[in-house]
């Protein structure tokens, strides 16, 4: 009788220390969702909770710091002001967009902000600008009218930023790099559209990252990565529709107008959140001959289109671990070669 109680409780004993183990060794999912930077983000850490929140307070910092809209912003000041203070992080976006600036001709642009805010993309009063409003904003979108030095940036007269285009992929980096710190070994952080894997899935497997579908329903195909950024720009996110034409939010700074050019999406798979975040505007901005060619000179990252008519284009470098979904099924990508 005593014998029977003592297996029980031993039995008991071992049950409850196989089920307190997963928690102990950090194996289970720790998420959040919440609105930051102006979209949905989700953040999956496998550690501890104060990782899971440092992230979220990180993500909320940057957002006060960097926001063209907040009025308290170091961004919001200097467009008030014509320049201004910048703390060393925020100089050191600026410096590294104005890099991708030079890098891509002009295609990525954080001066496009008088544009952007003419078609009442920041605030969603939408519009129409004529021609001639739209011939003297592009007077003030110059990225080359941006000066630096170690306490702030100057603007040439009228000019402003917008680093809208950077900013998720910068802070994508930096949650990287903290959680690293906090020795989180897995994670999988969802910045709306920036997806940023933290090395691989506590199987030691790749993570799965699924690429929407321009067109809506189910995902347009699904690659296998692992410690690499996925981000996607696409004019299916944010646009308005008048008259019949749909402009988008991705402003060509050569010609002020939304883009559109046949290109649904693009997706640009780096190592670094920042490049992938700025390549992926930059290379929606080219169009896809001209990306592709910008993809043959580099060798920084790899990308996936999605034309408006219904083509899906991969890189070599990403094809072998891409799986087509939904209507693209049963069809084979295209795979473009260096
Ligand atoms: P999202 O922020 O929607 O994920 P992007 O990273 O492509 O998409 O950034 C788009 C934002 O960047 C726009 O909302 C606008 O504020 C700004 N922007 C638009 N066109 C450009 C451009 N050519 N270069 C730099 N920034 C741009
Ligand atoms: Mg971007």
């Amino acid at each position: 009788m005593r014998r029977a109680f003592l297996r029980r409780a031993a039995a008991l004993v071992i049950l409850i220390a196989v089920l307190a183990l997963p928690a102990c060794a950090g194996r289970e999912p720790l998420r959040a969702t919440f609105t930051a930077m102006d979209t949905v983000m989700t953040f999956t850490v496998y550690g501890k909770k104060a990782s899971l929140e440092n992230a979220e307070s990180t993500v909320r910092a940057l957002e006060k710091k960097l926001s063209v809209t907040d009025a308290g912003s170091e961004i919001y000041a200097i467009n008030e002001h014509g320049g201004g203070y910048a703390d060393s992080e925020t100089l050191g976006l600026i410096r590294a967009a104005l890099g991708f600036a030079e890098r891509t001709g002009g295609a990525l642009d954080i001066t496009v902000y008088p544009a952007v805010r003419a078609w009442g993309f920041t605030t969603g009063e939408y519009r129409v600008p004529s021609d001639e409003e739209l011939s003297a904003l592009l007077e003030k979108v110059d990225w080359t009218g941006v000066m630096t030095d170690s306490g702030g940036c100057k603007l040439r007269q009228g000019m402003m930023l917008d680093l809208g285009a950077v900013a998720k992929g910068y802070a994508s980096d930096r949650l990287r790099a903290q959680l690293e710190d906090e020795g989180v070994e897995s994670a999988i952080l969802n910045l709306g559209g920036n997806v940023m894997c933290v090395g691989k899935k506590p199987d030691g497997s790749d993570w799965s990252v699924a690429i929407t579908d321009p067109e809506g329903g189910e995902y347009a195909c699904v690659i296998k990565v692992g410690d690499a950024a996925v981000v996607t720009s696409g004019g299916y996110q944010r646009f308005f529709e008048q008259d019949g034409v749909i402009y988008r939010h991705i402003i060509d700074p050569a010609t002020g107008r939304p883009v559109d050019n046949g290109l649904a999406s693009v997706t640009v798979i780096a190592q670094s959140g920042l490049t992938a975040d700025a390549l992926s505007t930059a290379l929606y901005v080219m169009g896809l001959e001209k990306a592709i060619e910008f993809w043959r000179a580099s060798d920084d990252f790899e990308a996936v289109f999605i034309t408006e008519d219904g083509r899906l284009i991969a890189t070599e470098g990403i094809a072998p671990v891409l799986s087509v979904r939904g209507r693209f099924r049963g069809t084979e990508p295209e795979i473009v070669k260096k």
